[in-house]
């Protein structure tokens, strides 16, 4: 891509109205645009973050034999009215009304899901199912000020899961919980996995996925030694104890509780059968008798990862995205000289890397090299290249033809080949 031709330039100032991290520099990097508090465009840049990010999550979902669909997200009333959600979530439920009859706008889709494997089952040979979709969840949030992390209006992926019993229920929802851990890890991300309370969703104890950070909402206690680890809501405790899983399993050093800030980027729901049984739908078992179907499901928030990464990821210069999720691989800028002979290699460049399958966006704007360079920090690409006469040597009578090479976290770069340049991004492509 030419940056001349990239929709959503960089801006020269912070947003003033923003106090996040994740906020302030995705609006500055172009990533995104504000319509109102809690509502973004992921312009073109955030966008292609946000589709890799799907990839990753999609890549793991299927591999646990879950099949990606598409719901809609106008919901009749009747259907929430049949658990009682369209009343107790009334608070964060968008709900209107139009010519006498009235609809919710999706903050989730159990109530939808059910109605489905109401319609599309009968027998316990129907079972397990596994569906999932990414889609535009709304949320009425009252306090929507953490820039892209608690939208009004935010990206998700939800998965449900159907089973004929509590067993094969857990078994599948450690499985996805696995799944969870090396989605977060391939994006970059370390997470916790922290006992919760269940909200509008279910009495059960639920699990949420917890990445550590001072500015997160939630605050998490979890212990040094095992993987022991709860959220706020229902540790009874305070920092500094010795960790009740680790007492209760005997162990002579047991580990001590610490409490920390995190941002929540998954969670996972068992809800049982409390779905099926309110919406009345009971499926054959291979004995003949009716029984309810046992209900879980599993949330990703798309672009509250976005948001999580920049908030982890960053300098004062700008984001520094990890390269599994990076808009681009390479940010190509040249430096000309008077002959403008430097553009012309760099166009040779940039057509030959771009044709080796190497995502490039090209600083081909006629603005001066510092402002191309702090774009480049700003931005965040994980590889920089420039060429200039010095590197090409150009008139020196030597054929050094090199280009320079620098990451976003390394402070210097290095002169190599082209060809080395393209052994090195293709190797990372692999990775
Ligand atoms: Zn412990």
């Amino acid at each position: 891509m030419r940056y001349s031709n990239l929709f959503g330039k960089t801006a020269r100032d912070y947003p003033k109205d923003e106090v996040s991290v994740n906020a302030k520099y995705l609006l500055k990097a172009g990533f995104i645009d504000k319509l109102m508090a809690g509502s973004y465009t992921l312009l073109p840049l955030g966008f292609r973050v946000v589709e890799k990010i799907k990839q990753i999550i999609r890549e793991e979902m299927d591999a646990t034999g879950a099949n990606e669909m598409l719901m809609p997200l106008l919901h009749p009333k009747e259907i929430w009215n049949e658990t009682g959600r369209w009343d107790s979530a009334k608070d964060i439920m968008y709900q209107l009304k139009k010519d006498n009859k009235e609809y919710g706008l999706s903050f989730t889709h159990e109530e939808i899901v059910m109605d489905l494997i109401r319609k599309r089952t009968q027998s316990f040979k129907d079972f397990p199912i596994k569906i999932y979709h990414f889609s535009t969840k709304f949320r009425d949030e009252p306090r929507a000020k953490s820039g892209i992390l608690r939208g009004r209006e935010f990206l998700m992926k939800d998965l449900y899961s159907a089973h004929v019993s509590e067993e094969d229920l857990y078994k599948y929802y450690w499985e996805v919980a696995d799944a969870y851990i090396k989605t977060f890890k391939r994006m970059g991300l370390d997470a916790k996995i922290v006992e919760a309370g269940g909200g509008v969703f279910t009495k059960n104890i639920t699990h949420e996925f917890q990445v550590l950070s001072e500015i997160g909402e939630d605050t998490i206690y979890y212990c040094n030694s095992c993987n022991f680890a709860q959220n706020k809501e229902i540790f009874q405790g305070k920092a500094g104890d010795k960790c009740p899983k680790c007492l209760s399993a005997g162990s002579r050093q047991a580990g001590k509780i610490i409490e920390s800030n995190s941002i929540e980027v998954g969670n996972i729901f068992p809800l049982g059968t409390m779905y099926s049984e309110k919406m009345g739908f009971y499926f054959t078992d291979s004995d003949g008798s009716k029984k309810p179907v046992v209900l879980a499901s599993y949330g990703i928030g798309s672009t509250r990862v976005l948001g999580t990464l920049v908030e982890l990821y960053h300098d004062d210069k700008g984001i520094i995205w990890p390269e599994s999720v990076a808009p681009y691989n390479v940010y190509l800028i040249a430096i000309d000289n008077e002959q403008k002979t430097i553009v012309k290699e760099a166009d040779k460049i940039y057509e030959s890397l771009t044709g080796e399958g190497i995502e490039i966006l090209y600083d081909d704007r006629d603005v001066s090299v510092g402002q191309k360079f702090n774009d480049a920090d700003l931005i965040g690409i994980p590889i920089r290249l420039v060429i200039s006469a010095k590197t090409l040597r150009q008139g020196s009578g030597q054929a050094e033809n090199k280009i320079e090479w620098k990451k976003r976290t390394e402070e210097k770069g290095e002169l190599i080949s082209l060809d080395e340049v393209l052994n090195r991004l293709k190797k990372a492509q692999k990775s």
